[in-house]
């Protein structure tokens, strides 16, 4: 049952041969079955999601459901979720129930889909291997000694694991990306504008985007159509139609014109993970693409830049955790000033001290411009080349993610380290544009991502390509043994 794609599940549902509550129990058994080895949720709504399938089951009834009615989800923990403890894995955040839903948690219950329950991240978001977590690291289904990828790896666990059919995530500089390539997901970092941000913890405005971690292309098409589209409470989301995801997802590739930007194939990327993406290229080229060698001659700058700009955003967006307005308050403060210092140093974890330490410097008035200024520049620079590149080129390939899941605890103690988990995936963040991550093999019996990057709004055109690959390859099919 857990393998089952959505339009399967669907199927099954629309003909009667299972209920929705009978979905959900499976799902919830299998979260109480593997949850303790994983930690891929912080908080399992049982109760919640057993009266919201009874819910779709009567839509059966009545003969009112649609598609992705009655199908069992999970959200990452950066939703905010009415009635629901919205954490973001965070201290500051573990005694907080929402008062609202995000708009994405509203658009996916109001397709009538169940939230089993809301999954570990890293704290705030800021992390590529779920390692800050308040509630403890992730680990890879894989391999239980290694690491899940971040910040959304409790997600990717839960859906890897099969343990959700699909979940939603966040990507800010890689983590929608980077753990789907870890767990071998096709997850989807849409166009920014795309997918409303209200209700959805801050961590840098600029950049932030939610999007799916499902299974395959086709899943995270049913959950684009779903989850996409102008909401006025977000300023940043943009007024445009969108389209039926799933409508092109068979379109020919033939003429299909894939660039191979020479920065994504140089030293650090591991040589298992270079061959598994030349062979997903010939795959490719078989399918009607060609294939030309570009240049993104600013790439070696997206690093450095995004961790300026990130730490600069979130610096200001952590502001209101004060233990006033949001955020856990330190007990018998002597003053307002030992409030702020102690609820603070309490409540926020050493990754998350450090980002807003560094923002906190990069925004000074007497360094403002010799970084935060330049750093815009930068991000100019990288998004120029990608606008330049999409002249010869449809789309962009490469790795997702330099190396396979690395071990628990490997770079904990090195930040840098941990911040070049994410060098194929920042600069379309930089640039505001859609990245997609889907299984191309394995090295070691670890799982290994292509990357696909699209011009703007083209996130119909990445899932086609999507697509079109999971029909000729099954890389997305396999599932770690221990889970299956
Ligand atoms: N790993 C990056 C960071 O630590 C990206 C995180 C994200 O996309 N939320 O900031």
């Amino acid at each position: 049952m857990q393998n089952k794609t959505l339009t399967e599940l669907s199927e099954l549902l629309h003909k009667g041969e299972t209920t929705s509550v009978e979905l959900t129990r499976h799902f919830l058994d299998r979260i109480n079955t593997h949850n303790t080895q994983l930690n891929a949720f912080i908080s399992v709504c049982e109760v919640s999601a057993l009266a919201q399938a009874a819910a779709a089951d009567k839509q059966f009834e009545n003969k009112t459901a649609g598609k992705l009615t009655g199908i069992p989800m999970a959200h990452k923990d950066i939703f905010c979720t009415k009635g629901v403890r919205t954490s973001c894995a965070s201290k500051m955040l573990d005694r907080f129930v929402a008062p609202y839903d995000a708009t994405v948690v509203e658009k996916i219950a109001a397709s009538g889909m169940v939230m089993l329950g809301k999954t570990n991240m890293d704290e705030f978001a800021m992390g590529s291997s779920n390692e800050t977590s308040f509630y403890g690291p992730v680990k890879n289904p894989w391999d239980t000694d290694r690491v899940p990828g971040g910040s959304s790896g409790g997600s990717a666990a839960a859906v890897a694991a099969r343990l959700t059919p699909i979940a939603t995530g966040t990507d800010t500089g890689g983590s929608i990306r980077q753990p789907s390539s870890l767990c071998n997901l096709t997850g989807l970092k849409p166009t920014y504008g795309r997918i409303s941000r209200y209700g959805m913890i801050a961590f840098a405005s600029s950049l932030d985007q939610a999007g799916p971690m499902a299974a395959n292309a086709e899943d995270a098409a049913l959950m684009m159509n779903v989850m996409s589209g102008f909401d006025e409470r977000d300023s940043t989301s943009v007024d445009r139609e969108v389209p039926d995801y799933t409508a092109t997802l068979n379109n020919s590739l033939e003429g299909l014109r894939i660039g191979l930007p020479k920065e994504f194939f140089g030293e650090g990327l591991d040589p298992q993970v270079a061959a598994n993406v030349e062979t997903a290229i010939r795959a490719f080229e078989k399918l009607g693409a060609s294939i030309k060698q570009i240049s993104l001659p600013n790439s070696h700058l997206a690093v450095s830049t995004y961790y300026v700009v990130a730490p600069a955003e979130c610096s200001s967006n952590l502001s209101r955790m004060d233990g006033v307005r949001f955020g856990h308050r330190a007990e018998n403060p002597t003053d307002l000033l030992d409030l702020y210092q102690r609820s603070r140093s309490e409540g926020f974890g050493a990754e998350v001290k450090r980002r807003i330490m560094i923002g906190t410097y990069v925004l000074s008035a007497g360094y403002y411009d010799a970084y935060y200024l330049k750093a815009q520049q930068c991000r100019r620079l990288i998004s120029n080349d990608f606008q330049r590149a999409f002249q010869e080129v449809d789309v962009i390939m490469g790795p997702t993610a330099p190396t396979t899941a690395f071990r628990l605890g490997e770079k904990t103690n090195d930040p840098v380290a941990m911040y070049l988990a994410d060098i194929y995936t920042i600069s379309t963040n930089l640039a505001g544009l859609p990245g997609m991550s889907i299984p191309a093999g394995f090295a070691e019996g670890l799982p290994t991502g292509l990357q696909i990057i699209g011009n703007y709004f083209d996130e119909a055109r990445l899932l086609n390509i999507a697509h079109r690959y999971q029909q000729v390859t099954d890389w997305h099919k396999q599932i770690p043994r221990a889970f299956a």
